[in-house]
């Protein structure tokens, strides 16, 4: 088995890019990321969800 840490791809609610790369702790973040982050298609702050 892998590592509890789980892969998670933040991507832009507004054009669909995924933009971020992170890892997740379940423990620390059970539920879905919800984040204001720059995004560089739509050149501005837009909110990024995780995507499964
Ligand atoms: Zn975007």
């Amino acid at each position: 088995m892998a590592a509890k840490r789980e892969q998670a791809i933040l991507k832009c609610t507004e054009c669909g890019n995924e933009n971020y790369h992170t890892t997740r702790n379940k423990k620390t973040h059970p539920t879905k990321m919800e984040i204001l982050k720059f995004c560089p298609h739509c050149r501005k702050k837009t909110l990024h969800k995780e995507k499964k």
